[in-house]
């Protein structure tokens, strides 16, 4: 049997890369389609000024921009470059710039870029149209530099079509057809291409493209202004017309602003301007030509006008320059910047590989190749997987603005926990009411609404023992935080508090087939007893972690499963037999969920109850049909902050009520309502991951110290024989856990970690340790950085000591969990 045929629709630089990464792979039959002209399509391709920068806060982003660099390096047409490696300088006019660039050294350096920041003389030396006294400094990335992407689309469509490829210019595709809940090829208008695996590339048009099969493709095509000035003496015979470039490509964040040398003239791009969203109706029409074409609307002056002024603050030469023309191009933008790649949840064999930048190219389209071909990509992609997105995050109106306010905040500092302004309030729990009388402080995700500490709490502060006392933090590590935690923290280890675990994803899993279905997709035995909850993973076939989930078995059929997010259900729903005989609900928005935990949870259910709550009747790790108050609750013993306890779920409506009524009873047990600042330090202390920061499919179970929680005794199931050879003793990397030496410097995620002075990891987790009284930090490191090795983390530009300790920090024997 021969290799199944695809169309790719659109002949961008992101599917004509993803023709070349599947013919690479032995896939023949493959057509690539475009409405218009080739190699010059009119897409946002096709005037692209291709400035590649590879540090990013994400590493798989960063990872995807440094295969694109590495391929098109490699490539040429006739001997011209397609990637011309002029080096990339990021530049600081202002001190908290300058604070942000040491940062951004941090992520390049995890990630495995060589980057360094450098002082504005060594600036203005690579790049003399530099004032070096406009600035304070640099990030300087050697390897960054110029895409060609018009030229390498002739590349890759080259050698795409020598593996036989096709490719049809000014062919556009109308519809998609469908048998049997699967692609069966694309209607043109040159007539119908059979097909069992469509791609849409279609860049900023990717919306209407899903609309074919009905599928939302959450992405906004917005314009984004660029302009090239007349020739500048500056530049007059430093570069050739086949370099084009010699400079480093230039980045002046703190204006929106970038640049590149186009020969003697210099090109500047501006997101200094308002969004400006376009309706593809309205695209212009014609001949495609180098200066018109569907993806470039006319330039509009006043909005580049304050930009200009900042250009030539920057590049003193440009006082003197004009600008010879200009254009507002299109492209896209999603809700959270993201690119979007999968297939639709519908239509079995229609994929997505849109609102990806020439920076990633490469790298997505082989992520989508290996998808396709191995059914796994070695990149792990959670971050770009369109199912990310919850329900009320596709809305058009809420893709609108988000995306909008993505443009704005392009080059903006953000905290890593800085939420957005709006839309908010687009969820809440049944107890946001209680909460805002508390003073809750609420940061959002996914449309939902956490309360992160609770004002109220302010008050006990001064009852805190000496040892629990909040340590002074940096500026920085105080946005988005409040001493008060240490209060909710100190509560919960002494007390009880009440925290709400509603956004967390809910799924029922139920039908005759609900066992074997999680027998097939999870590493414990599901076979057990009704009544039992059960910690497990869910691994891909090369097994990597894709998830781990929490399973209750409700009854003989019914499951209710603690998940990560919206990818696991659309995992589970894939994977569910086409009889019928398994439904995969998502029940989050209908039910809610208190997690009451600490020394005094027991006493508390149980006066409101007349159910037996005791460590005999109700043991650690079982699920129970209480009441509470009155209130039906499905009550399981566990707890993610290492407490006695139980995670209490109710019918939505029923939520308020079970609130008030452990409210109103919890006060003579000093109960508290506690956020997820607490959360986050007790669930660390004790140990427990959090799946997309400290693993991903990248890690397998024994690297992420979850080892416990594969049975290999048990029948087949996904990615077992993939870790069948491995144990905790062959691993090469770990995730291990750091103490900070100082027992003050709090660090924040993503920070490269470094043993002997060479950078040998990253920070995943990380927060301030109340209960031990310093802070800590997960990391992947080297297997040999054993307990009691000395490490340093980069903290923007200063190194912190820490040393790796044994796990758990908090309770290890488990006495008190299980009390
Ligand atoms: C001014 C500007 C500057 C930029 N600068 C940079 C930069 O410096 N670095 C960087 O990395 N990125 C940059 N970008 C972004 C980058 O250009 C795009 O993200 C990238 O080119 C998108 O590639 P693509 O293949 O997905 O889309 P496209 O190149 O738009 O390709 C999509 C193709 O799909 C075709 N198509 C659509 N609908 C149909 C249909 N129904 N039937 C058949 N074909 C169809 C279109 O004709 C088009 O050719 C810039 C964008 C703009 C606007």
């Amino acid at each position: 049997m021969g290799s199944p045929r695809v169309v790719i629709i659109g002949a961008g630089i992101v599917g004509t890369n993803l023709a070349d990464e599947l013919t690479s792979r032995g896939w023949d039959h493959v057509t690539v389609v475009d409405q218009g002209p080739l190699p010059l399509t009119g897409g946002s391709t096709s005037h692209a000024p291709g400035l590649v920068f590879q540090t990013t806060p994400s590493k798989t982003m960063t990872t995807l921009a440094s295969y694109t660099v590495e391929k098109f390096k490699a490539l040429d047409v006739d001997g011209q470059w397609c990637f011309n490696q002029v080096g990339g300088i990021e530049v600081a006019t202002t001190p908290q710039r300058l604070a942000e660039l040491h940062r951004r050294q941090g992520w390049a350096t995890s990630w495995g870029v060589d980057a360094r920041v450098i002082e504005p003389e060594e600036c203005a030396k690579m790049h003399p149209l530099l004032d070096p006294k406009r600035i304070l400094g640099g990030l300087y990335v050697e390897s960054d530099g110029l895409a060609k992407a018009s030229r390498a689309v002739v590349a890759l469509s080259r050698r795409a079509q020598a593996r036989g490829a096709v490719f049809r210019g000014s062919t556009k595709v109308l519809g998609v057809e469908q048998g049997g809940g699967r692609v069966t090829g694309v209607t043109t208008t040159s007539g119908v291409i059979p097909a069992d695996i469509v791609v849409s590339c279609g860049g900023f048009w990717g919306p209407d493209l899903g609309a074919l099969i009905g599928m939302d493709v959450p992405l906004l095509p917005l314009a984004h202004q660029y302009v090239t000035t007349r020739q500048l003496p500056e530049l007059v015979g430093r570069n050739t017309v086949a370099s084009e470039a010699g400079f480093p490509i230039l980045r002046h964040q703190d204006q929106d602003l970038y640049f590149r040398e186009h020969v003697d003239r210099l090109g500047i791009g501006s997101y200094a301007h308002r969004p400006m969203p376009v309706d593809l109706r309205e695209l212009p029409g014609g001949e495609v030509t180098d200066d018109a074409m569907p993806s470039m609307l006319a330039f509009t002056d006043e909005d580049f006008a304050p930009a200009w002024e900042k250009c030539k603050d920057l590049l003193p030469s440009l006082r003197d320059a004009t600008i010879e023309s200009g254009f507002n191009g299109i492209f896209s933008f999603t809700p959270d910047g993201g690119p979007l790649i999968g297939e639709s949840p519908d239509v079995a064999g229609f994929w997505i590989a849109e609102a990806v930048w020439v920076t990633h190219s490469a790298g997505v389209a082989r992520a989508v190749a290996q998808l396709l071909v191995d059914g796994r990509s070695e990149v792990e992609l959670h971050g770009c997987d369109v199912h990310r997105f919850e329900e009320v995050q596709l809305d058009p109106d809420y893709v609108s603005e988000t995306s909008q306010q993505n443009f704005v905040e392009i080059y903006d500092i953000l905290h890593p926990l800085q939420p957005r302004e709006s839309p908010r309030d687009v969820r809440v729990s049944p107890f946001h009411v209680r909460q805002r009388e508390l003073g809750a402080m609420f940061l959002e995700s996914h449309g939902w609404e956490r309360p992160h500490w609770f004002d109220v709490n302010a008050g006990l502060l001064d009852q805190l023992p000496p040892e629990w006392q909040p340590k002074p933090r940096d500026e920085w590590a105080a946005m988005f935080h409040s001493p008060i935690a240490a209060v909710e923290a100190w509560r919960t280890r002494t007390a009880v508090a009440m925290y709400d675990m509603t956004p967390l994803k809910r799924l029922e899993v139920s039908g005759p087939g609900a066992l074997a279905l999680l027998q097939r997709l999870t590493t414990a035995t599901m076979d057990k007893s009704v009544g039992s909850v059960t910690y497990t993973l869910a691994l891909d076939t090369a097994g990597g972690v894709r998830s781990d989930l929490t399973v209750a078995r409700l009854s003989e059929n019914v499951f209710q499963v603690g998940a990560n997010g919206n990818l696991d259900l659309d995992y589970l729903r894939r994977q569910a037999p086409a009889d019928g005989s398994v439904t995969v609900r998502d029940i989050t928005g209908g039910t809610c969920c208190i997690g009451l935990w600490g020394p005094r949870s027991r006493d508390l259910v149980s006066a409101l109850s007349r159910d037996d709550f005791s460590g005999e009747s109700f043991k650690y790790f079982r699920a129970k049909h209480v009441r509470i108050g009155g209130v039906p609750v499905t009550a399981m013993r566990l707890s993610y902050v290492g407490e006695l306890g139980w995670e209490l779920y109710t019918s939505a409506d029923n939520g308020l009520r079970l609130w008030d009524a452990l409210w109103a009873e919890g006060q003579q047990h000093g109960v508290i309502a506690a956020g997820r600042a607490a959360f986050n330090s007790l669930r660390m202390e004790r140990g427990y991951r959090s799946w997309g920061t400290d693993m991903t499919t990248e890690h397998n179970p024994y690297e992420a110290g979850l080892g416990f929680a594969v049975r290999l005794q048990k029948e087949a199931f996904v990615g077992r024989d993939a870790v069948a050879g491995i144990s905790d003793d062959t691993v090469q990397k770990r995730l291990a856990c750091l103490v900070v030496d100082d027992g003050s410097s709090v660090v924040m995620g993503s920070e490269p970690v470094f043993v002997d002075g060479a950078p040998v990891g990253y920070v995943t987790s990380a927060s301030f340790g109340h209960t031990v009284g310093a802070p800590i930090a997960y990391a992947w490191l080297p297997a040999t950085a054993v307990v009691g090795t000395g490490v340093e983390i980069q903290y923007f530009d200063r190194r912190v000591a820490a040393t790796v300790v044994a796990e758990p920090l908090v309770d290890p024997e488990m006495n008190k969990i299980r009390a």
